[in-house]
């Protein structure tokens, strides 16, 4: 009997033949995966992937911002699927406010806000978080949404500028809102 990799809200079996865990929800009389993980019916247990996602220094990865603070900002990077294995749980990343920019960047508000998504590379992992960097012409925000009316800000001559008038900075990537062939 092989082992059956499941996604949350999976199936895993009848809860006469599984334990229970923190990994797992019961509905009626059923055990349903409440994470990636792996169902072992001789044992009946289903365990937690320990799958850490597969994110090494010097990856570029995506992000969308979580928080902005002083000095930093907290990313959480979507991992890439790879070998159809889904991580666990998508690591948080950390932006310095010194690698926002090549150049000075006065303020971490004036390089990135709370909801862009990012391409930024990996300078190192530390525990649960890799801090990244986006000093580079083709990393930064690569799509921004404006805080104020929260629409998209587009590129312009003026600089990003949304649908209402409202004009805003960031750090963009060379290719901002125009990432490959998709217009983001
Ligand atoms: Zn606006």
């Amino acid at each position: 009997m092989s082992d059956k990799v499941l996604i949350p809200g999976e199936y895993v079996g009848p809860g006469e033949v599984y334990e229970e865990s923190s990994s797992t929800h019961l509905e009626g009389d059923d055990i349903y995966a409440s994470t990636v993980g792996v169902a072992n019916e001789s044992e009946g247990k289903f365990n937690a992937k320990a799958d850490k996602p597969p994110i090494k220094p010097g990856e570029i990865v995506y992000g969308s911002v979580l928080l902005v603070m002083d000095s930093f900002a907290i990313v959480l990077i979507s991992p890439p699927e790879k070998n159809g294995k889904i991580p666990a749980a998508p690591p948080e990343g950390k932006i310095p406010v010194r690698a926002m920019s090549s150049g000075f960047t006065p303020s971490t508000r004036d390089a990135i806000r709370v909801g862009d998504i990012i391409r930024a590379k990996v300078v190192k992992i530390e525990g649960e978080k890799a801090e990244l960097s986006m000093v580079d012409p083709n990393l930064g925000v690569i799509k921004a949404f404006c805080s104020q009316c929260r629409e998209p800000l587009d590129k312009t001559s003026k600089g990003l500028v949304c649908k209402n008038g409202h004009r805003e900075r960031r750090e963009i990537a060379n290719d901002y809102r125009a990432y490959g062939k998709i217009m983001l």
